[in-house]
């Protein structure tokens, strides 16, 4: 059989990998969206480098856009298959795509405005809401940690990755002409020290790994407790200050994370007494949905869940979705903390509440996860004193703050955690996707010193006989 890299070579997003069995069987490993890649993006995402009618089953990891975002790409173009993935994944990707397909339309929209103008020809999204929908009913809710049988050729088992919600590595168990081969792909690997999620679990012995090394060169920084570094964050500003502390966050993921620490301080009786405000309807939803697999929750969540059924919610706090609301924010004076999307403060409410507030130096800006340096979070982090937002040139007065160990994706230690249930000597091929060219040629000299024997690092589009 056959694999090639289409996405994620490389890079960090667009994950999407085609194995092709000898019987012309065809697998596709996620069907994720380029993000990020400037003007190079939309032409990434226009051609898939194969043919979508000719894939028979997709196979998903999780449901972060740059691994499901063009699904609905893929049904267009022929895809008629099933899409196997966890009940979690399944609920997530419907809420995710459903929000990519109405930025895509939205942007279309305020560009063809001018377009029309000019008189030149007008832009469309990759695909809209009903495209989703088709999509959708494609996907097969599997369990977690339990092989089961796609085809008389092809096993498949999902394990617990701890990235978020319903997050897998891929165990495939493929075989051709009376041999067997175990493949693995290890999707977005997580943190074993996660405050909601299990830690990443262990997996069968693989002959070929497909692994991530977004940070395969990087310790997290943990030196102070995130849920201290929080609390001080808060007093410093909303207590001492009477500023607002702003929160770019990811909807999913980061914004329950976020709220669980809060209900952990309200539990304890040491959250400050100000208003706390999740203003962002996909944040809302993703929350609601998250609450529907309590059994997807560590230990440590699973006790608080025995005397608070809600761990994201506490008194004080208020989910918004409403426009108007959101807008009435920026009205109100009181001390208060706003966690919005969108992560990177590129898009979304996030933007305004910056624009609003960066210029007093009442306010923080407290920075939670990874940041693209040209976005706007990552211009904050690097620490610039004057940013322009929608065309304006703000002086950056608030206060600037990061809390590094908060991120989705584990570091150097946890990616190796991940790796040493394996035996070197038994992994024939190892491929490095998800990462930055930099970062996988460091993370693969690290890997041959542990003993494994071919590691390699694909370009986009290249083949490999496995
Ligand atoms: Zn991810």
């Amino acid at each position: 059989m056959q694999i090639t890299f289409h996405g994620a070579a490389r890079t960090v997003t667009g994950s999407k990998h085609l194995i092709t069995l000898n019987n012309g069987t065809k697998i596709l490993l996620d069907c994720g969206m380029f993000q990020g890649m400037g003007s190079e993006t939309l032409e990434l995402n226009s051609h898939f480098g194969f043919n979508p009618a000719e894939v028979d089953y997709v196979i998903l990891s999780h449901a972060h856009i740059d691994h499901v975002g063009l699904l609905p790409k893929l049904v267009i173009e022929g895809f008629r298959g099933k899409i196997f993935c966890t009940k979690a994944t399944a609920a997530l990707a419907e809420l995710l795509l459903a929000d990519s397909a109405r930025i895509q339309e939205n942007e279309a929209g305020y560009i063809n405005k001018r377009r029309k103008r000019q008189g030149r020809p007008l832009v469309v999204p990759l695909y809209t809401e009903d495209d989703v929908d088709k999509a959708i009913v494609l996907m097969q809710r599997m369990p977690l940690e339990d092989w089961y049988q796609i085809d008389e050729h092809i096993k498949v088992m999902h394990t617990e990755a701890g990235h978020i919600i319903g997050s897998t590595c891929i165990n495939l168990q493929i075989t051709e002409e009376g041999i067997t081969k175990n493949i693995t792909f290890s999707g977005d690997v997580g943190r074993y020290d996660d405050a909601i999620l299990d830690a990443p679990s262990v997996f069968p012995q693989a002959d070929v790994i497909l692994m991530e090394s977004t940070y395969g060169n990087k310790i997290h920084n943990k030196t102070q407790p995130y849920l201290e570094h929080f609390l001080e964050m808060i007093v410093a500003t909303c207590l001492v200050k009477k500023g607002k502390l702003i929160i770019p966050s990811f909807s999913v993921g980061r914004t329950q994370e976020l709220l669980y620490a809060l209900n952990t301080l309200s539990l304890q009786k040491r959250l400050p007494p100000v208003a706390y405000y999740v203003d962002s309807p996909l944040s809302v939803e993703a929350t609601e949905m998250t609450k529907r697999f309590p059994e997807l929750f560590n230990t440590s969540v699973q006790e608080v869940l025995k005397r608070d059924d809600d761990p994201f919610g506490f008194p004080g706090l208020n989910m918004i979705k409403d426009v108007n609301a959101s807008k009435a924010l920026n009205l109100h004076n009181d001390p208060c903390v706003i966690i919005s999307s969108s992560g990177m403060a590129e898009a979304g409410r996030i933007k305004h509440h910056i624009a609003n507030n960066i210029e007093n130096s009442r306010n923080t800006i407290m920075i939670v996860g990874y940041c693209e340096p040209h976005s706007l979070g990552g211009r904050l982090k690097a620490g610039q004193k004057e940013v322009s937002i929608f065309s304006k040139v703000h002086e950056v007065n608030a206060t600037v703050k990061v809390i590094e160990s908060m991120s989705a994706h584990g570091d150097y230690n946890d990616l190796t955690q991940w790796l040493s249930c394996q035996n070197p000597d038994k992994v024939a091929q190892l491929f490095l996707v998800h990462g930055e060219y930099e970062v996988q040629q460091e993370f693969r000299e690290r890997l041959l010193d542990k003993g494994f024997k071919s590691v390699n690092i694909p370009e986009r589009h290249q083949s490999f006989d496995i």
